[in-house]
């Protein structure tokens, strides 16, 4: 998690996914991974998106859209699940995961099932791929940084509190970028570096979402069991 660092103690990572509700509107950052995943990969504790979604009375239906951050396995997988929602994700990382990068071990952190489905989704009309930043309504933008894959992007969301920023594997944890260090999964490395200062300039307010770090949850409201909830400023 820490590039070059001597650290070797164990540490303990938690696998969020994001779901924003905008009236009747569902926006998911990221879609989990299923529980067959879950076990291939060795996630313990794992509880499957579609309960978790159920527990705010949201079925996979529901959701309109999903933002995805970048492709690795934990952050996209099982988008059968979504029938209704468009994928908006960086054209750069779908080109790298369905093209070169499936040959390349960097290429075996996504989940091969869930990439074989984009060309579904891109005939179904429901993949938009982007080629850098974007605002995509009700006060939602990305910002593409690359650096840990090739179109890696933060999502940020613009609110009456100020901006929050997710910064998703852009960071891993917040030590990442308070020590300008890269997690060890790196694709171009100063794109990474650029990456943390993007972070830390869009979140003006100080507030972000690292891509795995248990302290976000002291940052966030406990609703029930493995649900959190966003807390205003
Ligand atoms: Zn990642
Ligand atoms: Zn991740």
């Amino acid at each position: 998690m820490f590039h070059l660092s001597p650290r070797h103690d164990d540490i303990e990572l938690v696998y969020p996914f994001w779901v924003l509700r905008e009236r009747s509107r569902v926006t998911l950052i990221d879609t989990g991974f299923s529980a067959l995943v879950a076990e291939r990969r060795g996630i313990s504790e794992y509880r499957d998106p579609t309960a978790l979604l159920a527990e705010l009375g949201i079925v996979p239906g529901d959701v309109e859209r999903i933002v995805l951050s970048h492709l690795h396995y934990d952050h996209f997988g099982a988008p059968e699940r979504y029938p209704n929602a468009r994928f908006i994700v960086q054209r750069d990382d779908v080109a790298f995961f369905s093209g070169a990068g499936r040959l390349q071990p960097a290429g075996a952190l996504a989940d091969a099932p869930s990439i074989a489905a984009l060309d579904d989704l891109r005939r179904a009309e429901r993949l938009e791929t982007l080629d850098g930043d974007k605002s995509l309504g009700d006060g939602l933008s990305v910002v593409r940084i690359g650096g840990h894959t090739p179109g890696s992007q933060v999502i940020v969301l613009e609110r009456s509190d100020g901006p929050l920023v997710f910064a998703c594997d852009g960071s891993h944890f917040y030590d990442n970028v308070l020590t300008k260090t890269p997690s060890a999964i790196i694709y171009r490395y100063d794109e990474y570096q650029r990456g943390f200062s993007a972070i830390e300039r869009l979140a003006t307010g100080g507030r972000w979402f690292p891509g795995h770090d248990p302290a976000m949850l002291q940052q966030l409201d406990r609703v029930q069991e493995r649900v959190y909830a966003l807390r205003d400023a």
